[in-house]
């Protein structure tokens, strides 16, 4: 498993997404995504999580989950940014706007958090 991934690695991956001639970079061999295509495949996902966490009743376990998924792919996309591709003026602006969405929707979830935390115990004012 291990050989093969270092194989692929070496040969080079071709995004996943139908239609794109892109290389994913080795950084992101698990996605198989180029730096276009992952930036925005997070935007989709942080859009839909982010409505699911404006319904308030997100789970503690599903909160966790997000979070995770924002920490993860916030580094994975630091390190694509740093790894020293070359990287179009639109692409850098794409990966800041990126990092932008995944702080932002942090930011929604600990809201959300704090709002279903106060629901609970409404304080009166
Ligand atoms: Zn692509």
């Amino acid at each position: 498993m291990l050989l093969i991934k270092v194989a692929l690695l070496l040969m080079g991956i071709r995004c996943q997404t139908a239609g794109c001639k892109n290389d994913s970079p080795p950084a992101l061999a698990e996605q198989q995504l180029c730096v276009l295509h992952f930036t925005l495949s997070l935007e989709s996902g942080c859009a839909e999580m982010r409505r699911e966490t404006a319904l308030g009743n997100t789970g503690h376990e599903r909160q966790r989950e997000i979070m995770r998924f924002i920490t993860e792919n916030g580094e994975k996309l630091a390190r694509v940014a740093t790894s020293g591709l070359h990287l179009t003026d639109d692409l850098k602006a794409r990966i800041l706007s990126t990092f932008l969405t995944l702080m932002n929707l942090r930011e929604n979830l600990d809201r959300a958090s704090m709002r279903s935390s106060y629901g609970r115990h409404p304080v009166s004012r």
